[in-house]
C-alpha cells in the first residue's frame, strides 16, 4: 500500500494527462437514463445487440405484462422488445445458460447482453426450453437452484453422471471362442454415457464375436442391435451436467476402428470362396 501511495505521489499532472488521453478512445462512459448523450469522442452503444433470427415465434402469455416476441430456430434465438430493440444471439455465442428446476432460463450473450425466460410469461413455452436445451452447448450450464431446495430433475438420470435426459437400454456384448457367449451390458445412461459405452462394446464385439460358427451369424446381429440403439442416443437431448460428475468419454468412432479390419477380412474370404470360377 505505501509502496502505491508512493508511486501516485511521484506522478507529474503530465504522467497523468498523457495515461488519461490514451486509454480515452477504448474507455466506456455509462450516465444516467435521463442525461442527455452529447459528450464529444463517444458514440452511444446500441441498444440492439446480434440479429433477429427467423424461424418458430413464441408470444407473450396474455396478461403477462409484456409484449415482447421470442423467435427461434436451429441457428440461435433472439428477443425483440415493442421499440424495436433486438437480443439476439446464434447457439454457439451462448456464453452462460443460468438454469432454475422452475423451468426459468437466463441466456447471456458474448457482450454481456441477456435473455431472460420465465415460461409462465410466454404462451408455448416447451418446444422453446427444449430447443434451448438441445442447442446451447452443455459446458454453458450453471444451475442456480439453492441446493436441496427442489427435486433437481424428472424422469430417469443416468446412472454414470446423474444427469437427465437418460434411457434405459441394453447393449449386445457377444464373444465367441470355438463356444458362444451371449453377453448384454444393461443400464439406465445419458446421451454422452450412452454413445461411450455403444462404442467400447461396440469395439469389443467387434474383435470378440466372430470366433465360432453361431458368432459368424450372431456378431453382425449383434452390431446391427447396438447400432440402433446409438442412433436411439443419437436422438437424446444433451444432457446437462449438473452433478459435477464427468460423463464417460466419447472416444473416437468405432467405423474407424482397427477392430472393423475383421469383418473386412471375412467378407473378403467370403467372396474368394464363393466367387464363380
Ligand atoms: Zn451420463
Amino acid at each position: 500500500m505505501a509502496e502505491l501511495d508512493a508511486e501516485a505521489d511521484a506522478l507529474t499532472p503530465g504522467e497523468i494527462a498523457a495515461a488519461f488521453k490514451a486509454s480515452l478512445p477504448t474507455s466506456y462512459l455509462s450516465l444516467p437514463r435521463e442525461i442527455p448523450m452529447t459528450v464529444e469522442g463517444f458514440t452511444p452503444v446500441p441498444a440492439s445487440s446480434g440479429a433477429r433470427i427467423k424461424g418458430a415465434r413464441v408470444d407473450p402469455m396474455p396478461g403477462s405484462g409484456h409484449s415482447d416476441v421470442i423467435d427461434f430456430s436451429a441457428e440461435g434465438i433472439s428477443l425483440m422488445q415493442p421499440n424495436r430493440t433486438v437480443i439476439g444471439m446464434r447457439w454457439p455465442e451462448v456464453a452462460v445458460a443460468l438454469w432454475w428446476s422452475d423451468g426459468r432460463r437466463t441466456l447471456i450473450g458474448p457482450d454481456g447482453s441477456g435473455i431472460n425466460i420465465i415460461p409462465a410469461k410466454w404462451r408455448s413455452v416447451e418446444s422453446l426450453l427444449a430447443a434451448i436445451r438441445q442447442w446451447v452447448p452443455a459446458d454453458r450450464w450453471i444451475p442456480m437452484d439453492e441446493p436441496g431446495t427442489l427435486p433437481r430433475q424428472e424422469g430417469p438420470i443416468c446412472a454414470i453422471c446423474e444427469s437427465t435426459p437418460a434411457i434405459e437400454v441394453t447393449l449386445q456384448d457377444t464373444r465367441s471362442l470355438l463356444m458362444i457367449w451371449f453377453k448384454r451390458v444393461h443400464g439406465v445412461l445419458c446421451r454422452d454415457c450412452g454413445i461411450a459405452k455403444f462404442r467400447e462394446v461396440q469395439r469389443r464385439v467387434l474383435v470378440r464375436g466372430w470366433w465360432s460358427i453361431p458368432g459368424l451369424l450372431a456378431t453382425p446381429i449383434a452390431l446391427l442391435y447396438n447400432t440402433v440403439v446409438y442412433f436411439r442416443f443419437k436422438r437424446l437431448a444433451v444432457p446437462i451436467h449438473s452433478s459435477g460428475i464427468t460423463p464417460l468419454p466419447k472416444g473416437r468412432t468405432v467405423w474407424l476402428d482397427p477392430g472393423m479390419l475383421i469383418p473386412a477380412g471375412l467378407a473378403l474370404a467370403l467372396i474368394w470362396i464363393f466367387w464363380p470360377r
